[in-house]
């Protein structure tokens, strides 16, 4: 059977970066996905600007638009637009992104085993055993990055508690001039209750347009998107691909790390609860679970350090962003208009959203900014 210092379940963005600095610096590594590459995720491929600057190689290669227009509503009216003026995101299809992520975690030496479901897992003192359908294999260390079900991170024993939402992504393959009309543009739509939004993402050959909502709404989310279609007059549009998947935020201290095994990305639910996104955290994850590996190969400890290592790097963050998601989604609630209309003519909102997308600032230092956010945000949530 074959033996490996780490085994990494799941090529995604947390898999493929963790990959890539465990075999750079020497490890022996076997990434394995259920998935043949390229593969569709279902994701609405926006990169802010903070997350490209996370990988130390350009993915222009993969950019199919980059966006610098914000084009908010309120379920198709109270509209408004903020132009931050230089691109604060990137726009991707999944399938391409991930792909030249993992290309960088084999480059560096990562062997890669594709159309490879893990179906169980022991774990014991001196390591872990994996078995997929008709494979095997050991090492002394697991990253699971297997996405926000992590089946193999029940298996391990690990991530339970942590929250979840639905979401729902449509590939629309727009006539020429529905794609010239949203060039460098996000659209975002407002108005789901208790919070959640609809997003068109343009690409370079389809529009990239979804939903996300609390999981008690994930059977209206297909209708919210055929309305939101017919706002945008793009019902006839032909839709390529039509699928959900789910989206995890751990709040606390929700286990993450345990025995020879540890949790990265969307299975260790680190996404924001303001905008939604994980990649960022997926890379931002994977290289600290790189870090943790390599220290424990070294004979430095054990993985315990990692998930404070997170909560060190990646809660604070992820705290302010929920206090920022349930300040506004509270007010839109609560005052809609008012807070639509005072959103549209309060530039220093926007300028501090551009100013966190593209790296300059974080939701951490933008909340410090507002002593009485907590407490707002806290009175949101409970009226
Ligand atoms: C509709 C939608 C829109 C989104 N839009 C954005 C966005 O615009 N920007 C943003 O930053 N984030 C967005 N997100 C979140 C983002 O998609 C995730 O945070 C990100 O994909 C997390 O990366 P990951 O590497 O942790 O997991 P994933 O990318 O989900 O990768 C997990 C991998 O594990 C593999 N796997 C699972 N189980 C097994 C198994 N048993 N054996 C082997 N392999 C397995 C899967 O095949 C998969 O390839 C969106 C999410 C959704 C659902």
């Amino acid at each position: 059977m074959p033996r490996f210092d780490v085994i990494v379940v799941g090529a995604g963005p947390a898999g493929s970066t963790a990959a890539r600095e465990l075999a750079g610096s020497g490890a022996r590594v076997l990434v394995v996905d259920r998935a043949q590459f390229p593969r569709y995720k279902a994701c609405g491929g926006g990169i802010p600007q903070r997350t490209e600057r996370m990988l130390p190689f350009p993915i222009d290669s993969v950019v199919e638009d980059s966006v610098h227009l914000l084009d908010v509503a309120y379920r198709g009216g109270m509209r408004f637009q903020r132009d931050s003026e230089a691109p604060f995101a990137h726009m991707v299809m999944r399938d391409r992104f991930d792909d030249l992520l993992l290309s960088h975690a084999k480059a560096a030496g990562a062997e890669f085993r594709p159309g490879t479901t893990v179906r169980a897992l022991e774990q014991r003192g001196d390591g872990v055993r994996v078995t997929a359908d008709g494979f095997k294999a050991e090492a002394s260390f697991l990253v699971c990055a297997d996405g926000a079900h992590s089946p193999v991170g029940k298996m391990a024993g690990l991530g339970a508690g942590i929250a979840e939402c639905a979401a729902w992504e449509v590939e629309v393959s727009a006539p020429p001039a529905a794609l010239r009309r949203y060039r460098s543009t996000a659209l975002i739509e407002l108005g789901y209750r208790p919070w959640g939004y609809a997003w068109l993402f343009p690409k370079a050959n389809n529009l990239s347009i979804g939903i996300v909502v609390p999981p008690g709404q994930a059977g209206r989310m297909k209708d919210y998107v055929r309305a939101y279609l017919r706002r945008l007059g793009l019902e006839n549009a032909p839709t390529e691909i039509a699928r959900g998947h789910k989206i995890r935020f751990r709040r606390g201290s929700e286990p993450i790390a345990g025995g020879r095994a540890l949790l990265a990305g969307d299975a260790a639910g680190l996404a924001d609860e303001f905008t939604e996104e994980g990649i960022g955290y997926a890379v931002q994850s994977g290289r600290l679970a790189a870090r943790n590996v390599l220290r424990a190969l070294h004979g430095d400890g054990g993985l315990a350090r990692y998930e404070r290592d997170i909560d060190a790097e990646i809660m604070p963050e992820l705290r302010a962003a929920r206090l920022t998601g349930f300040m506004f989604y509270g007010m839109l609630r609560h005052v809609p208009r008012p807070w639509m209309f005072a959103a549209g003519h309060f530039p220093p909102l926007w300028d501090a959203f551009f100013a966190v997308q593209r790296g300059e600032s974080t939701y951490a230092r933008e909340v410090a900014r507002v002593p009485l956010l907590p407490a707002l945000a806290a009175k949101m949530v409970h009226d």
